[in-house]
Parts: C-alpha cells; sequence; structure tokens
C-alpha cells in the first residue's frame, strides 16, 4: 500500500466518542489520518473552532498518526492541499446514507481523484451524534458516558 493520508472532516461540536471510535480505526488503515475542523455557516455552533480544535487536540494527544487542523471552504480544496484523496466519514445508520452519498457524490464531481471511505463505529455508538449531546448538554444531562471528561468539564463549564 502506498504511504497514505486519509481527512476526516466534520463539525467536531464537540468530539464525541462516536468520532473517536471512527478516528481509531481510520489510524490502524491510513498512515496519517488528519482530523478537520470545518465550519458550516448554517450551524449553530456550541463552540468555537479554535475550542473544537482544542478538545480533538487533547482527546488524540496519544495517536502518533493523527493530526488535527481545521480548514473554512470545501473540501476538496483541503484535501488537495493536504496532498493526498481519501477522505474519511462516519456511518451511523442507513439514515446516514443518503446525506453522506450526496455529499460524496459532489465531492467527486469537483475532485474526480477523490475517493470517500466509509467507516462503522461500535454499536453502541451508532445513535450517538454531537447534537444529541448538545441536546442533554442544553438540559444539563450527564454526557459522561458520550464524550471524554475534558470535553464533558467544557460543557459543564459553558452552563455556569
Ligand atoms: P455530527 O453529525 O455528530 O454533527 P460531524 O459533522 O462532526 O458530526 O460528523 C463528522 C463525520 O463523523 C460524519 O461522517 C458523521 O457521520 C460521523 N459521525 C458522527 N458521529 C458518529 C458516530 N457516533 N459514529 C460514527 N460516525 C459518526
Amino acid at each position: 500500500m502506498k504511504n497514505r493520508i486519509a481527512v476526516y472532516p466534520g463539525s467536531f461540536d464537540p468530539v464525541t466518542y462516536g468520532h473517536l471510535d471512527i478516528i481509531d480505526r481510520a489510524a490502524k488503515i491510513f498512515d496519517h489520518v488528519i482530523v478537520s475542523v470545518f465550519v458550516h455557516s448554517a450551524k449553530k455552533h456550541m463552540f468555537t473552532m479554535e475550542e473544537r480544535v482544542a478538545m480533538l487536540r487533547t482527546a488524540l494527544k496519544d495517536k502518533k498518526n493523527v493530526s488535527v487542523d481545521c480548514f473554512e471552504g470545501l473540501l476538496v480544496d483541503f484535501v488537495k492541499k493536504k496532498k493526498t484523496s481519501v477522505v474519511i466519514r462516519g456511518l451511523r445508520a442507513i439514515s446516514d446514507l443518503e446525506y453522506e452519498f450526496q455529499i460524496a457524490a459532489v465531492n467527486r464531481t469537483l475532485y474526480p481523484d477523490v475517493e470517500t471511505v466509509f467507516f462503522m463505529p461500535r454499536q453502541r455508538y451508532t445513535y450517538l451524534s454531537s447534537s444529541v449531546v448538545r441536546d442533554i448538554a442544553h438540559f444539563k444531562g450527564d454526557v459522561s458516558k458520550l464524550v471524554p471528561p475534558h470535553v464533558a468539564r467544557a460543557i459543564a463549564g459553558r452552563k455556569k
């Protein structure tokens, strides 16, 4: 296999155990994984881009072949800038497929060399999303089983 770099893009608002599960799987297969926080103007944010990057870096500090970056713009432009063509996405359920299929097809139209590779998380994370975490946090619920401890502390800190 060639020296392979893969980009894992997302909002990561905030990073959850579901994202970390996907990153673990990808890091076993690819030589280097670049986790990249993307800004979606349409989405309401809980954490700033800098906070999301910092939380990811803390969560991934022991992973030697994973780095964290951020980007404002088209995914295909970021992928080209990183001199790769591989995009990683997670599939929780069939309901993710339609959206992911569309994004992958659009990216391929913009950059024909791009390959989107999908990973399935372990079953216990298939219901987990950042928006579930944000909803629970909004009502001051316990998120400790869904996100790493430093993320749970950051969420608790926001409520004060
Ligand atoms: P969310 O949908 O939670 O806001 P992101 O935009 O950060 O997440 O998603 C980045 C990628 O990670 C997407 O491909 C999404 O499907 C995937 N993902 C998010 N949560 C999980 C999870 N619990 N298990 C597997 N993949 C996930």
